[in-house]
């Protein structure tokens, strides 16, 4: 295990913490265990294979711990002054397992995306926040990834700056390929000659209950979600955020700027569930996307509002599209259908406003779909629905306490949630005092209860004590913890046997005209005495001639 060894050795030099997990077919080996902003940097110094190799973060990460900001110009600021800390080297290729666990890194200052390639990778729970991306060399550049390929994100959020000057500027990923995207979030802005939300140009992807909330600025183009959507089946994801596109011929769309799709005979690129609700400025602007091309694709259930401020008016048609459920003006949609024209449950079906698709992460219970609309009042989300975790608790073991209170602590990372109810004590098993006529039971408090005690026998067994005359009996000892105490009764199946005597044996004593007497014997030692009967010697004779003589006339 060549990279194991090479690993070892790292450790030895430097103070990351390696767990190195016993190997089996494709697994994780390897473990690297990053707890601060040193460790993080050692990553990105670590230039090996990482296809076994698994990456969590323990603890929130600060590097820098100013805030990030822009100026009229879009350039970046830290602590309102144009003098930038030192840039974080990105980690050049990564083909791992990068699990956040819900952690947040913040003060991240790069040139270039926190991983510049992502190829079989997987990226999850991890968030930016407070971060800047500042690329005036990449084609494509993001808060997390340049290009990815064959890559996984889930549950990503982004809440930093990313200010490219290349082709595709994105919040996730400036290029990615052959990606699986879900609860990937962006509420930071986006800059660039051509920004996307999340994406710069994605391709061969899904993308599920993602969204964009922060203002996009594409000079040239500009998408909410992403700048090109290409082949894509995207679901559950929402732009609320504005999207521009100032210069001339500058190109914007509301959810996406231009969409691809696949051939006539598929509907290989299906919208569904989905809408756009920002206002979109643009010399091209389209409330969905700004230009569409291939042949056709599918749009399912998909709302799209907001202003759309054409320099030009729209020349676009439809003709490409297949429209097979689309609706304007999703607010005015939402509160017809709820003002007692459709019934409520086929509304909520309708417009998938609440838990109709869910996402559960692998280590909490923990969902992502849509809210209810909120409504104007509310200001939020322009009073859309957004996509909102769901988070149920798993509440692990009560501990009590004696105020007649016990707590118990979620069990899900990252989170403080805490139950309290009220406590009732349990005494659990009770044990049998000295006076084996009480009981006290103990409440894991320290509470205790006594009460008498009542035995309570078990099985009865014999004694294996019944004789010739007396009956048998059997003993039970009391269950109660500590008692010992016993009772002994009659065993109704072992009654006294009665003696079991041999044949009489005379005992030798008859006399010419006086019977002898005879005596049995039982094995427990009792015996019984009678007259023997004829036995005197005078009856004995003429007892025998008689006999013999009736055998001669036989
Ligand atoms: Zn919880
Ligand atoms: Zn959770
Ligand atoms: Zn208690
Ligand atoms: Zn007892
Ligand atoms: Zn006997």
């Amino acid at each position: 295990m060549k990279i194991t060894k090479r690993i070892s050795a790292f450790l030895l030099s430097m103070v990351l913490i390696i767990t190195i997990i016993p190997m089996s077919a494709n697994a994780i080996n390897n473990t690297f265990e990053i707890s601060s902003a040193e460790d993080l940097k050692r990553l990105s110094e670590l230039d090996t294979d990482f296809s076994d190799t698994k990456v969590i973060l323990l603890n929130d990460i600060t590097v820098n711990d100013g805030d990030f900001s822009i100026d009229k110009n879009n350039n970046p600021l830290y602590n309102g002054s144009s003098e930038l800390p030192e840039s974080f080297s990105p980690v050049k290729t990564f083909n791992g397992v990068f699990d956040g666990q819900g952690y947040t890194i913040s003060g991240l200052f790069l040139n270039s995306s926190l991983f510049e390639n992502c190829k079989d990778a997987v990226i999850k729970n991890l968030n930016v926040v407070n971060s800047l991306v500042a690329d005036k060399t990449s084609e494509s550049t993001a808060v997390i990834c340049s290009v990815a390929e064959n890559t996984t994100f889930e549950n990503c959020y982004l809440n930093s700056y990313a200010i490219g000057s290349g082709k595709y500027t994105g919040g996730l990923v400036g290029e990615a390929l052959n990606c699986i995207v879900s609860a990937c979030r962006n509420e930071g802005s986006i800059i660039g000659a051509n920004a996307g939300g999340l994406f710069g140009y994605i391709k061969n992807s899904t993308i599920k209950f993602c969204y964009n909330k922060a203002s996009i600025w594409g000079y040239k183009s500009a998408g909410g979600l992403a700048i090109n959507l290409n082949y894509c089946n995207v679901s559950d994801c929402y732009n609320s955020g504005d999207v521009n596109a100032n210069e001339k011929d500058g190109a914007a769309g509301g959810f996406a700027c231009y969409v691809t799709a696949l051939s006539k005979e598929t509907y290989g690129s299906t919208i569904k569930y989905c809408y756009t609700a920002g206002d979109v400025i643009g010399y091209d602007a389209g409330k969905f996307c700004s230009n569409y091309s291939g042949d056709i694709f599918a749009m399912v259930r998909v709302y799209y509002e907001g202003k759309e401020v054409n320099d030009l008016s729209d020349a676009d048609s439809d003709a490409g599209y297949k429209i097979i459920d689309q609706y304007e003006d999703y607010k005015n949609y939402w509160e017809w259908s709820h003002s007692g024209i459709s019934a409520q449950d086929d509304c909520i079906e309708r417009l998938h406003l609440i838990k109709v698709d869910s996402l559960k992460h692998d280590w909490c219970p923990e969902y992502i779909g849509f809210g209810d609309y909120v409504g104007d009042a509310a200001g939020l989300n322009r009073g859309y629905p957004q996509l909102t975790m769901f988070h149920e608790h798993v509440w692990g073991d009560y501990k009590c306490d004696s105020a007649g209170t016990e707590t118990a602590k979620c069990l899900c990372y990252n989170c403080d949630g805490i139950n309290t109810r009220s406590h009732e004590h349990v005494f659990g098993e009770y044990i049998v005092n000295e006076d084996k006529q009480t009981e006290t039971g103990v409440c894991e408090c320290g509470e205790k209860y006594t009460r008498p005690h009542t035995h309570a026998f078990g099985d009865y067994m014999y004694n294996n004590d019944a004789d010739c005359v007396t009956d048998g009996t059997m003993t039970a000892v009391c269950t109660g913890r500590n008692c010992g105490v016993t009772d002994t009764v009659n065993d109704p199946n072992h009654k006294a046997t009665g003696h079991n005597f041999s044949d009489w044996k005379s005992n030798g004593d008859a006399k010419l005209f006086a019977n002898g007497t005879e005596t049995r014997f039982c094995h427990c030692g009792a015996s019984q005495t009678r007259i023997a009967e004829r036995s005197a010697f005078i009856i004995v004779f003429f007892d025998n001639i008689y006999k013999l003589i009736k055998d001669m006339f036989k």
